[in-house]
């Protein structure tokens, strides 16, 4: 089941999966210095400017292979296996307590529910029965939406396209039903259309997948032959109408508003009037549709396609939404496919499954109990001087370019201001009035915490927008900037080391959190980011000239990620990456600058044989080690908007100044870049 409906087209930038830095304000902290910088991760028989990811993670790299259960492994993951073992405890307590208010029993009752494999197994796929037996009555077109409706709003997803209320992008202080592509299974477009081996593979595979699941559902094997044909021709369709991920990036070119009413015209098969308010979505005249000539698609799908492969369409997104929370032989059915996409040999452990659908689903009720046991409040406050040191750094800079003119210069600056800061927990917990949880019915439980999720979407409509609603659980391991409200969020998860450690030296903070604070601020400002005002509103603030000197120097950016390969010869997507990269140069380009203005740059004293400027950049690279199976790294490269790891650590660096004279770089090493072909942008 999907918990969160799409409100929003344009998604929060996020920096991982990602990283950021502090500031210049000096901050008093105890100073014990571990080996935040340990020699026997580096490889010091590379030389730094040949392969600075190597030289700073060689030994690391080789000494820790992926494990059996994941698909990668870095500093990311690391934490990730520490939090959900931090989850994990809180969660049996919670199970075991018996003197417990309500949000304790909520998720202990619930992880208990999701734990008892006995008796989800002894149920098979009668959790979904009478829901498939319904489908299966569906004979027309307003049948078949009737249908489509019924799935969202009792939380089984959005089927066939997206919806969901979220700001209007040009005017953010207003709630807007959106309508979105979607409808497909895959996690890219180009799985369906493309006919290079990896492609085939996996549509080879789905199709047996697809055969399999309708037979767990109860289908014999022709019936399940001939429904996971349709649901392949239905999904290909779709994708064939779908924008690519790239196109996408335009928040002009996906910002079409119509009123609702209007919509009608396009799309006559569907009356939008009758669609939303059944959808539980009150008082909207006008409607944002990402993609109207895939709606147009739909429309056409409507009538075209025979009812009896919507039938099995239907079933399956069912089916799909419904497995990870039925009997085992669901599940692994979905492990075994899943490992043919990302080369994951061993399923994860059914606590680490529980632990993050809890967190996804209730993550302001275990996070509260997260941040009162593993968090510490000093963290915020270092956290919130940190991000004002970075943000006074960014706005020096911006004063300086030399590139963009003072009209230009005002706004940015204005808008660099206006960032709000959301850091380690929400101000105000989500209660999740009405979600309920008993121990023995976990497909029930996750159920009524789904319809919560919608709900609380829709309901929201007319209400004035929440502009702290925080966007991340507190021990997510990542951080984000949001472009329609202009905010940075750094969860508690990510306040931990690589990234953050009271013992450690500024050197290690600025090259890792403070460089990751810079990171999201960046975002604000990166080729999508720019397109929104102080407030949040796609509106341009930039003149004519200014506009096009910055998509000069990103398209910089964008040829110097395009020669980047993975996996020996597939090319980085510099197009797709171009927000995370202009994120990370600038990001690590401001917590530099930081950096200069801490004592310990001043001092210049050594620590282990290096200066800080070394251990400035070693921080940051440090941050990036990771191994990925090759299966999940060729998947990431279509659909992730970040670049590869050890990309993210070398190529920022090539274009610092700073970072060549650390490590005292030469034309000769291979890394280098003549001083006029480095990018600098902010
Ligand atoms: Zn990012």
């Amino acid at each position: 089941m999907k918990i969160r409906s799409t409100s929003q087209l344009l998604a929060t930038s996020l920096l991982l999966i990602g990283s950021y830095a502090i500031a210049n304000t000096p901050i008093s902290k105890p100073k014990e210095i571990k080996k935040y910088i340990n020699k026997s991760n580096m490889d010091l028989s590379v030389k730094p400017g040949n392969n600075f990811y190597n030289y700073a993670n060689g030994n690391w790299v080789k000494n820790n292979p992926v494990p059996a259960s994941k698909t990668r492994w870095g500093s990311f993951d690391e934490l990730r296996e520490e939090s959900s073992k931090r989850l994990q405890t809180l969660l049996e307590d919670a199970a075991k307590n018996t003197s417990r208010g309500r949000k304790t029993q909520v998720i202990g009752d619930f992880y208990s529910s999701g734990m008892d494999s006995a008796a989800i197994d002894a149920k098979g796929y009668q959790p979904i029965k009478a829901d498939l037996d319904r489908l299966n009555t569906v004979n027309s077109t307003s049948d078949l939406l009737r249908e489509v409706i019924n799935l969202r709003v009792n939380g089984m997803g959005s089927v066939l396209f997206g919806t969901g209320v979220g700001p209007d992008r040009k005017n953010v202080t207003k709630y807007i039903p959106s309508v979105n592509q979607g409808g497909t299974s895959l996690p890219d477009r180009d799985y369906y259309l493309k006919d290079d081996t990896r492609s085939t593979t996996i549509r080879n595979a789905y199709k047996v997948h697809l055969q399999k699941m309708f037979a767990l559902a109860g289908e014999n094997a022709a019936t399940a032959s001939a429904s996971a044909s349709a649901v392949l021709k239905i999904e290909t369709a779709l994708a064939k109408a779908q924008m690519s991920r790239i196109e996408m990036r335009n928040p002009n070119a996906t910002y079409n508003k119509f009123a609702v009413k209007n919509f009608n015209d396009s799309t006559p098969n569907i009356d939008w009037v009758k669609f939303l308010k059944d959808c539980k979505i009150e008082g909207a005249d006008s409607m944002l549709v990402s993609n109207p000539s895939f709606m147009k698609k739909v429309n056409e799908m409507l009538v075209s396609v025979p009812a009896t492969e919507w039938r099995s369409y239907l079933r399956w997104n069912l089916i799909k939404s419904a497995a990870p929370y039925l009997s085992s032989d669901f599940v692994k059915a979905d492990f075994e496919f899943n490992s043919v996409q990302t080369g994951q040999k061993v399923q994860t452990p059914r606590w680490q499954r529980m632990s993050s659908l809890i967190d996804r689903m209730l993550g302001d009720m275990v996070g509260e109990l997260y941040v009162e046991k593993y968090f510490k409040p000093e963290a915020k406050e270092y956290m919130v001087k940190l991000v004002d040191n970075l943000q006074s750094t960014f706005a020096e800079r911006i004063k300086r370019l030399d590139w963009m003119s003072a009209e230009t210069k005002t706004k940015a600056l204005e808008k660099l201001n206006a960032i709000a800061k959301k850091i380690a927990y929400p101000d105000k917990w989500r209660e999740y009035e009405g979600i309920t949880a008993s121990k023995d019915n976990f497909y029930a439980n996750v159920r009524s915490a789904s319809v919560w999720f919608y709900n609380n979407n829709v309901t929201r409509m007319g209400k004035p927008v929440d502009r702290k609603e925080m966007g991340m659980t507190p021990p997510t391991i990542n951080a984000s900037y949001n472009p329609s409200n202009n905010d940075i969020t750094f969860p508690a998860g990510i306040l931990q080391f690589p990234f953050f450690d009271f013992g450690a030296d500024d050197a290690v903070n600025y090259g890792g959190i403070a460089a990751v604070i810079g990171h999201e601020m960046t975002h604000g400002f990166d080729d999508q980011g720019r397109q929104f005002d102080a407030v949040g509103n796609l509106k341009d603030w930039w003149t004519k000239p200014d506009a096009d000197k910055f998509k000069g120097k990103a398209n910089e950016v964008i040829q110097q990620y395009n020669a980047l390969t993975v996996l020996d010869t597939v090319h980085v997507k510099g197009e797709l990456t171009l927000g995370e990269n202009l994120a990370d140069l600038g990001g690590l380009s401001m917590a530099y600058e930081a950096f200069t203005k801490t004592e310990q740059f001043k001092k210049g004293k050594k620590i282990d044989g290096f200066t800080p400027q070394q251990r400035f950049f070693l921080s940051w690279a440090q941050i990036w080690r990771n191994n990925i199976l090759p299966e999940s790294a060729a998947q990431l490269i279509l659909t992730d908007p970040h670049s590869p790891g050890e990309h993210r650590a070398n190529a920022p660096v090539t274009n610092i100044d700073a970072w060549y004279d650390a490590f005292n770089i030469k034309a000769s090493d291979q890394m280098y870049k003549p001083k006029d072909q480095r990018t600098r942008i902010w």
